[in-house]
């Protein structure tokens, strides 16, 4: 009887091995992924999608390959594309719309992506790294940008063009006629009770849970601001109910 080897690795590489279970855990949690078979129908190995794909233009990347490891269940390779590849996917969707065969490459990447920060992957950690400020900006406030973060220093890929706004934009905010608008700190103003029923969302769904796996420090220093804000929040609370 053939032996089924406990783990798949490069014999001549001093890369430890991946064992066959955490190969088969990755791929389960891709297959049962609620999007999963609404992304995946079969595949005529056809290559429209890379044919079509900007991203493979530019990268290593195809998307009718991770189309055919995941129809394949090609369990190393689809551990191996979540290393790197995966990454390089723009997420243009124009593969889905050509795709003969009704798939979603671009939908396949993005739960690939979710199942890589799910398991902490170091790709996914390299990704992310340089978009903590965004992030931090997003669970903290539910902004993606402020006004004060668009400099040169912090966009050098903007090119000379970023100078542009590093104009006064404190003063220019003002004459924006929208009174939500008149902050830098945020790209508009959010209420504190929105911010509290966003942290509930953002535990509930296991968005926190993701980033601490990606982002250790990031996750203490969030879930400090979320402890000032909700402290701020139930005074406020409490000073509405001593008006009553
Ligand atoms: S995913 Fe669709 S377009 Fe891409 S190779 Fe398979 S059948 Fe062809
Ligand atoms: S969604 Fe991704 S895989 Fe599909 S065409 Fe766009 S870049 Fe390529």
């Amino acid at each position: 009887m053939t032996e089924t080897k406990a783990a798949i690795g490069d014999p001549v590489s001093d890369e430890p091995a991946i064992p066959r279970d955490k190969l088969g855990s990755v791929f389960e949690d891709i297959r049962s992924h609620a999007l999963f078979d609404h992304e995946l129908h079969g595949c005529l190995n056809c290559g429209i999608c890379t044919a079509t794909c900007p991203s493979a233009h530019y990268y290593d990347y195809s998307p009718r390959e991770i189309v055919q490891l995941l129809w394949t269940e090609n369990l190393e390779g689809i551990y191996d594309a979540m290393q790197e590849k995966i990454w390089a996917c723009a997420q243009c969707y124009t593969c889905a719309a050509r795709c003969p065969f009704g798939n979603s490459p671009g939908g396949l990447v993005m739960i690939m992506r979710e199942v890589a920060i799910k398991h902490g992957m170091q790709s996914a950690k390299d990704v992310l790294r340089p978009f903590s400020r965004v992030l931090l900006k997003v669970i903290s406030t539910g902004n993606q940008l402020a006004p004060n973060m668009i400099t040169s220093d912090a966009f050098p890929d903007w090119g000379p063009n970023v100078s542009k706004v590093n104009a006064p934009l404190n003063i220019l905010r003002k004459a924006i006629p929208v009174p939500t608008l008149h902050t830098m700190d945020t790209a508009w103003e959010v209420n504190l009770k929105t911010s509290v029923e966003l942290y509930t969302i953002w535990e509930a769904t296991g968005v926190l849970d993701q980033l601490e796996t990606v982002d250790e420090n990031l996750f203490d220093v969030i879930n400090d601001i979320m402890d000032e804000k909700r402290e701020e929040y139930a005074e406020w609370l409490e000073e509405q109910q001593g008006k009553e």
